[in-house]
């Protein structure tokens, strides 16, 4: 066991992110389970992580002995219960529902005993108002992971504002113990990583509307010129525009800034049901067939 003490980890809803985040967790060497409500959904995890771990072997960037290990760490089960027994950590990962998330972790505190870690991997919540009312608030935390998790460096260490200094500093270790990149922020709507991303995202909509340019020379002037890896058009058009302007919506009501105002033109693509690649059509035309 490393210093954070961290070696057997509950991962909660077994869905596009659980179950990401039981595969990372396994391959990094913890004892993991992976529960979910529905066993359908479980199935199809396990079934997922098993076939993403052989892609890696193909790919040669998972060793085979390193995944036929992970894949002897990781159980799956139904019931929260055995789940959470024994663990270090617990991190759920069910839908963006405040009740259900807080109902979720009031069951968790019940089974296990105080000082386990409790973390959300919500993308927009607070992470204090989730933590609120928890036998231990100071153990809980968010770890916002990432979509694809295996692919993606990053994770959002939340800090409560009960959140105890010391369970930062072990959230931060677990995440570098997955060889990932953890950044730490506060409490506050977007975290880092959306609050920023959407800006973008909506600036790139209201210079569109404006007539500034094309899509394709606005994302080019941030691919060629800042280097991102794709632009802010095309990533809306992948992420989904109702999806995003869900998040300018809500960063709107909660940031009280314009910044965040959805503009007019994403609202009514998004009526018109021109959401992105899922639809075939967005800011881009996309080719559906598979
Ligand atoms: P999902 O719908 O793919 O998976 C949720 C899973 O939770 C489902 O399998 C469901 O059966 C299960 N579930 C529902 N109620 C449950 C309960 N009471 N106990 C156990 N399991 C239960 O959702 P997702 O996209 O994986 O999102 C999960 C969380 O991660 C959300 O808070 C979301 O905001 C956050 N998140 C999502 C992304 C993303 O790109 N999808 C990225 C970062 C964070």
């Amino acid at each position: 066991m490393s210093h954070h003490g961290i070696e057997r980890v509950a991962v909660i809803g077994a869905g596009t992110m659980g179950h990401g985040i039981a595969q990372v967790c396994a391959l990094a060497g913890h004892q993991t389970v992976l529960q979910d409500v529905d066993p359908g959904q479980l199935d199809r995890a396990l079934a997922r992580i098993g076939a993403t771990l052989d892609k890696g072997v193909r790919l040669g960037k998972v060793a085979a002995t390193n995944r036929d290990a992970a894949w002897k760490r990781l159980t799956g089960t139904a019931g929260l219960i055995e789940a959470v027994d024994g663990a270090d950590l617990v991190i759920e990962a069910v839908p963006e529902v405040m009740e259900l998330k807080r109902r979720v972790f009031h069951e968790v505190a019940e089974a296990v005993s105080d000082g386990v870690i409790l973390a959300s991997n919500t993308s927009s919540l607070s992470v204090t108002r989730i933590g609120a009312g928890l036998p231990s608030p100071g153990r809980f935390l968010g770890l916002h992971f990432f979509n694809p998790v295996h692919i993606m460096a990053l994770v959002e260490v939340v800090r409560g504002d009960d959140t105890e200094a010391a369970v930062v500093d072990r959230g931060l270790a677990f995440v570098k113990g997955l060889r990932k990149e953890p950044i730490v922020v506060a409490d506050s709507p977007g975290f880092a990583s959306s609050r920023l991303g959407i800006v973008l995202g909506l600036e790139a909509i209201r210079m569109l509307e404006a007539g500034v340019a094309s899509p394709v020379d606005i994302d080019k002037a941030m691919v060629l010129g800042y280097r991102h890896p794709m632009g802010p058009l095309r990533l809306t058009d992948l992420v989904g525009l109702d999806v995003r302007l869900g998040i300018a919506r809500y960063l709107h009501d909660t940031l009280k800034s314009e910044a965040f105002r959805p503009p007019t033109l994403l609202e009514r693509m998004v009526a018109e049901g021109r959401l992105g690649k899922k639809t075939g059509r967005g800011f881009y035309e996309w080719d559906t067939e598979p």
